[in-house]
């Protein structure tokens, strides 16, 4: 296992073997490592984005999601863009460099609205900005790259075509690898990444998505646990497990050596301590919540999630407290990508 570990050249077999481990000492070693190549690439510090999560209306059908077009239980709502624009330029004034705005595939956002937002935040303050809006036709994402757009976060999901099908009745496999590719072409710093314990996943599917993090490279992935919503065609499946979660975040980190890995709020809200674990696994991102908190609730990709109800000032001295409490230190910079720094050198 030392081997691998300190290169990061994994093979296939290699991934299994380790996904496999269930001892508590050789996973907590598997931890550690995952710790370990964390503080030798990316050092101490946690960068925090913050979360706007400015529409839940969504023309998809995923299996999974509480969002899913199909659930009428839902009470839709929008952010007219203004109100996007004044909360990415009030949160710079309160020092945070880094806004995440993330939607269901909501068609009312035409690939002109969101880059006049992207160029409004833009014109200024001095924040980073990561689109999470899901697979959109080529042109729209050049058109928000020129407005200005910094990243974009678009999970992978499944890289396992049969798995991916299963958990995407409406979506196809290539389109969503052709636009990670387009993504990276245009220059994003982009995120891809997978849940765990996904019903009908086995290991060899967990191993399909670490090899593809292996080799895609992303600047980013967000792994986190399949939590079941009770309004979606997979209310009575198993929750993931926060052990083979951690398994992952600490591979990912392994093969990846630099990515920026966030500790998920899906781990946070099936396991107190859960984004402790994950930063202590080989995560070194945290994405506190600051969708105003009219919207908050109706934002239910599953049910309990963590801090659904907390004033964001609070949630911003929390995450602080949380991360100083394991360690490690806050960046208050716009967190941009170790890969394209590097190869920007
Ligand atoms: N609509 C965009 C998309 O799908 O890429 C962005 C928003 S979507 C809600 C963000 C992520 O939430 C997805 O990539 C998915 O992995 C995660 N997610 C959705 N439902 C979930 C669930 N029930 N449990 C855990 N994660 C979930
Ligand atoms: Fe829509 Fe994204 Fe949820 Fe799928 S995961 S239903 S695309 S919000």
């Amino acid at each position: 296992m030392d081997k691998c570990i300190k290169s990061g050249d994994m093979s296939r077999d290699d991934i299994v073997y380790l996904l496999n481990l269930d001892n508590d000492s050789d996973v907590a070693r598997l931890l550690k490592a995952g710790d370990e190549v964390r503080k030798a690439n990316c050092g101490d510090a946690v960068q925090i984005r913050a979360l706007i999560e400015f529409s839940n209306i969504c023309a998809r059908q995923c299996n999974y999601c509480g969002l899913r077009s199909p659930n009428s239980k839902v009470t839709r709502y929008r952010m007219p863009p203004d109100e996007i624009v004044e909360l990415a330029v009030y949160l710079n004034g309160k020092g945070l460099k880094t806004v995440v705005m993330q939607s269901g595939e909501d068609p009312y956002y035409t690939g002109e609205i969101i880059a006049d937002i992207v160029r409004r935040i833009k014109a200024s303050t001095d924040t980073a900005i990561t689109l999470c809006v899901g697979e959109r036709p080529y042109e729209d994402y050049k058109l928000w790259k020129e407005a200005g757009a910094d990243r974009y976060l678009l999970r992978h999901e499944a890289a396992n075509r049969d798995l991916f099908k299963h958990l995407h009745p409406d979506c196809d496999f290539d389109n969503r690898i052709r636009c990670l590719h387009w993504l990276r072409e245009l220059g994003y710093q982009v995120g891809a990444g997978c849940m765990v314990g996904s019903p009908g996943q086995t290991i060899e599917h967990l191993a399909d998505d670490i090899e593809f993090l292996r080799d895609f490279q992303p600047d980013m992935a967000g792994i986190g646990p399949f939590i079941p919503h009770p309004d979606t065609p997979y209310a009575n499946e198993s929750t993931g497990m926060v052990q083979m979660t951690l398994k992952m975040v600490a591979l990912a980190r392994i093969v990846t050596r630099d990515a920026l890995l966030p500790a998920t709020t899906a781990i946070g809200s099936i396991e107190e301590m859960g984004r402790e674990m994950a930063l202590e696994a080989g995560a070194d991102v945290v994405m506190p919540n600051y969708t105003p908190l009219k919207y908050r609730e109706n934002y239910e990709i599953y049910p309990n999630k963590r801090c659904i109800t907390e004033d964001p000032e609070q949630c911003h001295s929390c995450m602080r407290l949380r991360i100083q409490a394991i360690g490690r230190t806050v960046s208050t910079d716009q967190g941009h990508s170790r890969k394209s720094f590097q190869a920007a050198l």
